[in-house]
């Protein structure tokens, strides 16, 4: 005789129930041929399907030894198992166990997903099989669409999906009524007859007539092991197809299951759509609360950075004293109008200024006001970027005869004029001056502007000169060329004055100090939001591992039908990953078009400024989705690909 196909010595399984131990199998020896067919009787409980199981390598023996075609099984790791499952059996249950939520040619497909069969070659043999059995027109049906007779050709098209070399049916008739009964024999027949290894458990004797082999199982002992007669075999009708995925297509295979897995795990999240958005709904609300407060705060701190950019923020101011509030500072009479001149000799300098000023009287026609008089060079406007709103600012030939010619700003014209007159060459007397008026500045729309400040400009040799009476400057405001760093040209020009006026006899004051400070107050705040929103993330996380835990012990059975049809713990684990990352993803895609919206709605009732998206706040967003995924979809996964395939067919 040649060497069985599958070979028990001295097989035994005991169960621990509560603290005494049971030994279901004692000492089973049985060896079966390929092509043979079997049938396993024996009172209920007496043992069959666990030896069923383990024939099929769905359960372990405690001792002995089960060698399958020459190969020992015993030192078989799990991953080794499943594909020996996948390759080589073929289960049909008594209950059918098919996925509920998919349908028969999906269900049919599942093993040869498992193996790693291209995607059209699956769907011709699962189209093939159903319609050898019957079933064609029954293709797009879900298990509840079906008969229990439909739903085990389902099955057993399923078993011989990957070749079904060995059918291992356990009570495959047991819920069936008489005729559908007989029919799944006749296939039965008809695939032993194909030269199928054919191993049916049953306590039902008609049943059992059908095989050329009859075991009898009592109390975990075979009592019996006898040929039987039966009528003779019809002549083999078809070689049974055998379909192994080659080791070179491995790399092929598990990208396509990779593919499977997001198949099936959108398939699972739609199937429970309302549990689905609840798990996401943490997610949602994180990345939603993530990406908009990044960008509220990233819009504030443009629209804070702006204003302040404006005032200039590459301007250097020079004051004489120690610092603000110097009370010496009032003698300090050092800075000279040549200390611009120097200034702006200075390669980094674009432009410095003069500053005297002094509240003085304006008056026009019988209005009078006082103001601030401010003696400027014609370079001023372009040191301190004031626009102007009509007329022109002083040019330096104007500084140079001491013209008698003034720029106002928006407050003073409204105040002095009124909206109807134009300003422009009225005469007005500052102090007692008399002056023209020749240009009116913008009005000033910056947050950090006073707005009911009175100014006017003179140019400062005439305010010096006919007005204030004074030869020393207030201050000097130096403007920095475009792109150079603002602390170092600061070192500069005290430098320069230091060398000048032989001693430090002045402080410089710089708007991009002010700067720094709100980049880096808005950064500290970012920081502190982003921490409450990681938060908010962790507390979704922890939802979805929740419902994912839960979905792992309401799926029991369905991950016990994939490990009997061949998936391995990575298979299992990956799919429950891909789900969990799913819908951390979904619920990111969702967060950031909430967000998006109440940026729109940002827009619509705040006008002075907007809420600013970045790509990188997005791709983060996405970034962290998928972490929190992996992360708390990790343990349900685990959970998932450790479950015993026994247990978790037997339980419903
Ligand atoms: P049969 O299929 O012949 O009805 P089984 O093989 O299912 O019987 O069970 C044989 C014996 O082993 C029964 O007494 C049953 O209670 C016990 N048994 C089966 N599985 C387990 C298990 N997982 N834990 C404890 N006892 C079990
Ligand atoms: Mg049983």
């Amino acid at each position: 005789m040649s060497q069985p196909l599958l070979q028990l010595t001295g097989i035994s399984r005991s169960f621990t129930a509560g603290d005494r131990e049971f030994l279901a199998l004692k000492n089973i020896n049985l060896s079966i041929q390929a092509g043979e067919m079997v049938a396993i009787t024996g009172a209920s409980g007496s043992g069959k399907s666990t030896l069923m199981n383990i024939l099929g390598c769905l359960d372990y023996a405690t001792a002995g030894s089960y060698q399958v075609n020459g190969r020992e099984t015993r030192d078989l790791d799990d991953q080794a198992l499943a594909e020996l499952r996948r390759d080589y059996f073929g289960f049909i249950f008594q209950r059918y166990h098919l996925l509920p939520h998919l349908n028969a040619m999906h269900n049919v497909e599942m093993p040869a997903i498992y193996a790693g069969t291209p995607e059209s070659k699956r769907h011709q043999r699962a189209r093939e099989l159903l319609a050898r059995l019957g079933l064609s027109g029954h293709l797009d049906h879900r298990p509840n669409q079906l008969s229990g007779g439909q739903q085990q050709r389902v099955s057993i098209a399923r078993a011989l999906m990957n070749g079904g070399e060995v059918i291992l049916a356990d009570e495959p008739t047991g819920a069936l009524d008489t005729s559908s009964g007989k029919e799944v024999m006749r296939i039965l027949q008809e695939l032993h007859a194909a030269g199928h290894t054919v191993i049916i458990v049953t306590h039902d004797p008609k049943v059992a007539a059908n095989a050329e082999r009859i075991i009898e199982v009592r109390d975990g002992e075979i009592v019996s092991d006898r040929a039987n007669q039966r009528p003779a075999d019809e002549a083999p009708s078809e070689p049974p197809v055998t379909p192994r995925p080659a080791g070179a297509r491995r790399l092929v295979a598990s990208l396509g299951l990779f593919k499977e897995a997001f198949v099936m795990a959108w398939v699972a999240l739609i199937s429970h759509r309302m549990r689905t958005l609840l798990t996401m709904l943490g997610i949602v609300i994180g990345i939603t609360s993530v990406v908009s407060i990044v960008a509220i705060g990233e819009g504030a701190k443009r629209y804070v950075l702006k204003d302040i950019q404006a005032i200039g923020s590459n301007t250097i101011d020079i004051f004489p004293g120690a610092s603000f509030g110097d009370s010496r500072a009032a003698v300090i009479q050092t800075l000279m109008p040549a200390d611009v001149v120097a200034l702006n000799q200075l390669y980094y300098v674009d432009s410095a200024t003069p500053m005297v000023g002094r509240n003085l009287l304006l008056r026009y026609g019988n209005i009078d006001l006082n103001a601030t008089v401010n003696g400027v060079s014609h370079l001023y406007f372009q040191v301190r970027d004031i626009k102007l709103a009509a007329g022109i600012a002083f040019s330096e030939n104007d500084a140079r005869r001491q013209a008698q010619v003034v720029v106002i700003d928006h407050n003073t014209r409204n105040r002095l004029f009124g909206p109807d007159v134009d300003p422009l060459g009225q005469v007005i007397l500052v102090g007692n001056l008399p002056c023209t008026v020749i240009g009116v500045t913008r009005e000033n729309k910056n947050m950090f502007a006073a707005s009911n400040l009175l100014n006017v400009w003179l140019p400062y040799e005439t305010a010096a000169g006919r007005v204030l009476g004074q030869r020393h400057l207030d201050s000097i405001s130096v403007r920095i060329k475009d792109g150079q760093p603002s602390k170092v040209v600061e070192e500069h020009v005290q430098k320069l004055m230091t060398q000048r006026h032989g001693t430090k006899d002045f402080f410089t004051n710089n708007l991009d100090s002010i700067m720094q400070t709100v980049q880096r107050t808005s950064r500290s705040l970012a920081l502190l939001l982003s921490l409450i929103a990681v938060i908010s993330l962790v507390v979704g996380g922890i939802g979805v591992m929740n419902i994912m835990l839960v979905s792992v012990t309401e799926r029991t059975r369905e991950i016990g039908i994939r490990m009997a049809v061949g998936a391995r713990q990575s298979d299992i684990r990956q799919q429950f990953l891909v789900e969990a990352v799913m819908v951390c993803l979904i619920g990111g895609a969702i967060g950031i078009a909430l967000s998006f919206s109440i940026g729109y709605l940002f827009t619509l009732f705040i006008k002075e400024w907007e809420m600013v998206f970045s790509m990188g706040s997005i791709i983060t967003a996405f970034a962290c989705s998928t972490l929190i995924g992996i992360v708390f979809g990790f343990v349900p996964a685990r959970n998932a690909a450790r479950l015993d395939p026994i247990e978790a067919l037997a339980r419903d």
